[in-house]
């Protein structure tokens, strides 16, 4: 399954902004953006005036990586948003919010999106009773997202699990944090993400 193997933090400086893809580093002072925020290379401090497909583009890339997703497969998604009722930007945030590797994120097992993923590819959850290895399954309204009970036994899983008592979820995720189980309330909305993107700007890129 292809992904992206580069360093993380250069992806921050590129975008911006912090997208905290390294869990605990990002917020404890080690945080590379925060020493230097310059975009990478040897031209990276130079100013440069960004056009309007500039800034299209560096919009997409900042979702894109914020959420851990190939280009392919973020169009893919942005096409089901298109096909959606609604408005495409809100709804291509929303798909990519319902991924699996992103709840599983969001209950608080991961201190990354990337550790997610690897936990679940490493199938350490089931979804309504089945055991699940598939990061980019969008999870739907009334679903229920599990640790494998198995799983409990290793003592890696048994500290993430110890330390869902102190998570806080998104309104739209019902945590039982004693057996370590999430439950899918709602569909996230728009609202519920708590990052800033112009996705307006994405729109524009693709309707091109
Ligand atoms: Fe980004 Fe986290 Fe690296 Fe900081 S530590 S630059 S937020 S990935």
């Amino acid at each position: 399954m292809a992904r992206y193997t580069g360093a993380n933090c250069k992806l921050c400086r590129r975008e911006g902004c912090k997208l905290y893809l390294k869990g605990e580093r990002c917020t404890n002072g080690k945080c590379a953006f925060d020493h230097r925020s310059t975009a990478p290379g040897q031209h990276g401090a130079a100013r440069k005036k960004v056009g309007e497909y500039g800034k299209q583009l560096r919009e997409k890339q900042k979702a894109r990586r914020y959420y851990g997703v190939l280009e392919g497969q973020f169009k893919h998604y942005y096409e089901m948003a298109e096909k959606m009722e609604g408005i495409t930007g809100a709804n291509l945030l929303c798909l990519l919010e319902r991924r699996l590797d992103n709840v599983v994120f969001r209950m608080g097992m991961a201190a990354s999106r990337k550790e997610a993923r690897q936990l679940v590819l490493h199938a350490h959850f089931t979804l309504n009773g089945k055991k699940v290895n598939i990061p980019s399954i969008l999870v739907k309204a009334g679903d229920v997202i599990a640790v494998k009970e198995t799983s409990k036994e290793s003592a890696k899983i048994k500290a993430l699990v110890e330390g869902l008592a102190t998570a806080t979820t998104p309104k739209w995720l019902e945590l039982d944090a004693q057996n370590a189980v999430a439950k899918v309330a709602s569909l996230p909305a728009r609202d519920d993400i708590d990052f800033e993107f112009e996705e307006q700007l994405i729109v524009e890129l693709y309707s091109k």
